[in-house]
């Protein structure tokens, strides 16, 4: 017999404030964007304003369960806040932060909120009855290919899934990992908002709070300038060489793959994606790459996102390969990059989605 989905507890919903549920509970339902200045909201316009700063600094956003009213209204407050600093970074760490976090919250729920999760986004997630069947979920075809487009292991291509009367059979670990994607999506089109309102003046002020340690943090140069599609064409030199040895699972030197590594990072390429590159190399292990990814990428250690060597750096080591006339007056691969970008036609743009870079 199927279990059927759970109910949230408020604690849940503080878990995971975006769900639908999550509405009812809210302190402050008819929030106006003018309330904001109101001296009862401000521990929710701090916990917000935390919210996002965590995102920045570690890709992951906390959770306060024992103030449950706060950490839940807190969530859409943090939308508007991340919304008026009109940062695309930003918004996009955000989205990434807050997709993390539930993935490594959501894989320990019991099956039954784990449905109750699934059902809130419409999918049609079961759990598996067929005991010879090593899987604990089984996910509607449709709802499958929706979200593993993006995805690029060659796990998850259908031809290496169990399907079975329409249906496609995850584990947990898969099920928690779909769900955040949903999750990262949904967030990321509530921050996109063609209109902006007028901010209070509070509000603003704290946008640009989070703006300069975003600047601070992650280097301005990062911040901005780069499209949200990653053109492959505009790479350098260098880094196509890079690119195409990864590609074909050929040997990297230490500082090739940092410098690969840290230019696509930049360029806004998800760690996940990253790991998945380096997947073609037969001494490839996915614990230590995942963890010197995430490091570069400023998610672990010193919380420091790193940037590639400048070109003079990796000619000393001989990473420079094939030098062309833009690279005589720039000097840094990511200069390099945002220049030809901005000369190159968007009919020769890779699309993230389709090449599995978001
Ligand atoms: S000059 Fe710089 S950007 Fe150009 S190939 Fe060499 S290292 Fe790369």
């Amino acid at each position: 017999m199927q279990l059927t989905a759970a109910k949230f507890t408020k604690n849940d919903l503080a878990k995971y404030p975006f769900l639908k549920a999550a509405t009812r509970y809210m302190k402050i339902p008819d929030l106006k964007i003018e309330d904001l200045r109101s001296p009862d909201l401000e521990e929710i316009l701090k916990r917000a304003e935390e919210r996002v700063e965590e995102a920045i600094l570690y890709a992951r956003v906390s959770r306060n369960l024992k103030r449950e009213d706060i950490e839940i209204s807190s969530y859409p407050v943090a939308i508007i806040l991340a919304t008026a600093t009109k940062n695309p970074f930003i918004k996009k760490r955000y989205a990434l932060a807050e997709a993390k976090q539930t993935y490594e919250d959501l894989k320990d729920e019991p099956k039954e909120k784990i449905l109750g999760f699934a059902q809130n986004f419409g999918w049609k997630l079961m759990l598996n009855e067929n005991s010879e069947v090593p899987f604990e979920f089984a996910l509607s075809f449709a709802d499958y290919l929706r979200n593993t487009t993006h995805l690029r292991g060659k796990k998850w291509k259908l031809v290496n899934r169990l399907l079975s009367s329409g249906n496609v059979y995850i584990t947990r670990g898969e099920t928690a990992r779909l769900l955040s994607e949903e999750v990262r999506k949904h967030i990321e089109k509530r921050l996109e908002v063609k209109e902006l309102p007028k901010f209070p003046s509070e509000i603003m002020e704290t946008a640009e709070k989070i703006k300069k340690l975003s600047v601070e943090k992650i280097g301005k140069a990062e911040m901005g300038g780069f499209p949200k599609t990653i053109v492959q064409t505009a790479f350098p030199p260098c880094i196509n060489a890079l690119y195409q040895a990864v590609s074909a699972g050929r040997h990297l030197s230490h500082i090739g793959r940092f410098t690969l590594t840290s230019f696509l990072i930049n360029i806004g390429m998800t760690p996940e994606n990253v790991v998945e590159l380096f997947k073609n190399f037969s001494d490839f292990n996915e614990r230590m790459t995942r963890y010197q990814v995430e490091h570069i990428a400023g998610e672990r250690g010193s919380r420091t996102r790193y940037i590639p060597p400048k070109c003079d750096t990796l000619q000393t080591h001989g990473v420079c390969i094939n030098p062309d006339e833009l690279c005589q007056i720039l000097h840094h691969p990511l200069a390099y990059y945002r220049r030809k970008v901005k000369t190159t036609k968007t009919d020769l743009q890779i699309n993230c989605e389709r090449v599995g870079f978001i």
